[in-house]
């Protein structure tokens, strides 16, 4: 079955956790432009050199350069039948240039996934996961930044989103399970059956 979705939600609210279990059940791939980046900046390619002092800092990497790189993720051949974004679009420009590569292809979003978490909660989280896996934007001044950006420029898409219809918001708060669960009951109100 073929499904277009979108997580959105602050830094540490689950997204990528739950990006990669509705991935597999889907079938679709979970294409993040965090995780995407991060491998850049890892590999040391052109793109991860324009984009590491940006993310360390807290701050969006610049659209052009985002928007650039999930066109070509898109156009491979396995988004065909679907993907599901994490962490993408997360400014208007960005909605502007999915939009228009959707058009392009005749297709449309089918869901967009608001993951719903308190900021002292994910602040929380995000130490403990500085802890966990050495992030350098896990930082504690970075994380309040970073969520500030989020209150700026992403938070506005959720309206965005919800005037097209597309919005289920969704608790991000309790056992990962409960909320894969609640995730698939969302889906499922809309048609899109997940596989458990
Ligand atoms: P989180 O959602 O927890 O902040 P991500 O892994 O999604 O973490 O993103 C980490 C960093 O990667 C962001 O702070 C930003 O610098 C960069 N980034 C990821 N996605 C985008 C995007 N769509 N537009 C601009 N920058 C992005």
């Amino acid at each position: 079955m073929s499904a277009r979705l979108l997580l959105i939600g602050p830094p540490g609210a689950g997204k990528g956790t739950q990006a990669v279990r509705l991935s597999a059940s889907l079938g679709v791939p979970a294409i993040s432009t965090g995780d995407i980046f991060r491998e850049n900046v890892r590999n040391e390619t052109e793109l991860g050199t324009k984009a590491k002092a940006f993310m360390d800092a807290g701050d969006n990497v610049p659209d052009s350069l985002t928007n650039d790189l999930v066109r070509d993720r898109l156009s491979q051949e396995d988004c065909a039948a679907g993907f599901l974004l994490d962490g993408y679009p997360r400014t208007t420009d960005q909605v502007r240039a999915l939009d228009e590569f959707l058009a392009e292809h005749g297709t449309a979003m089918d869901v967009v996934i608001e993951l719903v978490a308190d900021p002292d909660v994910v602040v929380e989280r995000l130490k403990k996961r500085a802890l966990d896996q050495g992030r350098s934007d896990d930082d504690e001044s970075v994380v309040r930044h970073r969520l500030e950006v989020y209150r700026q420029q992403t938070a506005p898409l959720i309206d965005l989103y919800d005037g097209r219809g597309m919005l289920a918001k969704v608790d991000g708060i309790g056992e990962i399970d409960e909320v894969t669960a609640r995730i698939s009951d969302a889906l499922a109100a809309r048609g899109i059956l997940v596989a458990d």
